[in-house]
């Protein structure tokens, strides 16, 4: 890993291969501070009392998969959590090249462990070939979810035909209608793990669930998902399985439900340092900081006249001569086209926005006026190559200025989630606080 001062914008940094390390590209950049990481992922386990996984689906929520796992497992994290197959495969060989121990199969493994929870269903007889994705996830050793027949059925025969029992955590449905089996299913499902568990192609090492509304402390909604939770163990259990490892809980619940907490939280959001409903608490409130800071250079400034319109459609008029600025990042690079004339931005010590609409590769941001009071021509505040900011850490850069992720959600109507996620791949990540 890289270590970069977090003010110097510069391609040189890249850790990845993306086309903004090519010659020519945009001086846009992602940094990703590990340091913060670290202490978010201490922080959060300290509130659970409970071992944690670091939740590193969908490239660390564009953070980058491999900085953030191996951050999160220096700092005390016991699992690590993707949504896909294929992102277990590739974390598992990242894993592997920075000389992580697998749990080499034993269910009850210290070495660190990767869950995966929407696993293909596939037909069994595929599920045995030599090429099956299920066996590859067998063979690199990955805790795998199961909520359904088809999907225990391909599981076993996959297990078959690798000569390795499949270490598997039944996910219940308990109110969220999203994956897990429902009740009326339970007992069926139930019964074939307990035939498959006794025939040796299985173990049932985990039961889980999700829940929907731990951003509500007191809406009774986790209450009543915990209720459904504890019917679905009696049925487990009435089958004879006894899963060591139970766990329900994501940030929310870890923050706001302590009955959640159960053996293992799952931490996806609050690693990053942000909060899973800023209107409850706010990362500040939770004593976590921000990880990512999206920063570019102002590749133009100029002046434009009064009631000059700028951008597509010119649903924004300059109502004073003006200075504007360019910034090289657009709706391709996920800067929601929601923020037309909304998101914020800081150059300098100076608070703007965007003006007009987001573009794919381009917005424009306000610089302020150009005339003072007297009509005396005032000099741009900014010039060609100062950093503008578009989301960071106020308190961790020192500069009051720099916007929050939380700020843009609101500005485009979303989740901070969906903010950091759809970071464009051609931003380089550039990861600083690590160690070296
Ligand atoms: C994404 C996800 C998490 C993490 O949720 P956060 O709210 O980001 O902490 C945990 N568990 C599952 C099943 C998820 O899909």
């Amino acid at each position: 890993m890289t270590t970069t001062a977090p003010s110097a914008p510069s391609n040189a940094s890249a850790t990845s291969a993306s086309p903004s390390s090519l010659p020519g590209a945009a001086t846009s950049r992602a940094v990703v501070d590990l340091e913060a990481v670290a202490h978010n992922g201490r922080r959060l386990a300290q509130v659970a009392g409970v071992p944690w996984m670091a939740v590193v689906k969908a490239d660390a929520y564009g953070h980058g998969l491999g900085p953030i796992a191996l951050t999160a497992l220096s700092a005390g994290a016991s699992w690590l959590g993707v949504a896909q197959l294929a992102e277990a495969l590739t974390l598992r060989t990242l894993l592997d090249e920075a000389g992580v121990a697998r749990p080499a199969g034993k269910p009850t493994s210290e070495a660190p462990r990767v869950l995966t929870w929407l696993v293909p269903v596939m037909d069994p007889a595929g599920a045995a070939a030599d090429d099956s994705p299920l066996r590859a996830a067998l063979a690199a050793d990955l805790d795998l979810s199961v909520s359904t027949l088809p999907q225990l059925e391909a599981l076993v025969a996959a297990a078959r035909a690798q000569g390795v029992p499949a270490r598997l955590h039944l996910k219940v449905d308990t109110g969220m209608s999203r994956g897990g089996a429902v009740e009326e299913d339970l007992p069926a499902l139930v019964a074939a793990l307990r035939r498959a568990a006794d025939e040796g192609a299985v173990d049932v090492v985990g039961l889980w669930s999700h829940l929907s509304r731990a951003d509500e402390p007191t809406s009774g909604s986790t209450e009543e998902h915990l209720a459904r939770y504890r019917q679905a163990e009696q049925i487990v259990r009435g089958a004879g399985l006894n899963p060591p490892l139970h766990h329900v809980a994501a940030t929310g619940g870890l923050l706001w439900h302590p009955a959640a907490r159960m053996d293992l939280v799952r931490v996806g959001i609050g690693l990053y340092g942000l909060s899973p409903d800023p209107s409850v608490a706010t990362s500040a409130e939770l004593g976590l900081r921000p990880v990512m800071r999206l920063e570019s250079a102002l590749v133009q400034v100029k002046r434009i006249d009064a009631g000059q319109a700028v951008s597509y459609g010119g649903t924004w008029s300059a109502p004073t001569d003006r200075w504007v600025g360019l910034v090289p990042l657009g709706y391709s690079d996920g800067v929601p086209r929601a923020a037309s004339s909304a998101g914020p931005v800081s150059v300098g010590g100076l608070r703007t926005s965007v003006v007009g609409r987001v573009c794919m590769d381009q917005v424009v941001i306000d610089l302020g006026p150009a005339l003072d009071e007297s009509g005396e021509p005032l000099a741009a505040p900014a010039a060609v190559g100062d950093t503008a900011v578009l989301w960071g850490s106020p308190e961790s850069s020192g500069q009051e200025a720099v916007p929050t992720v939380d700020e843009w959600a609101q500005a485009c109507g979303t989740i901070n989630y969906e903010i950091v996620t759809r970071l464009g791949a051609r931003i380089p990540r550039c990861y600083v606080g690590g160690e070296a």
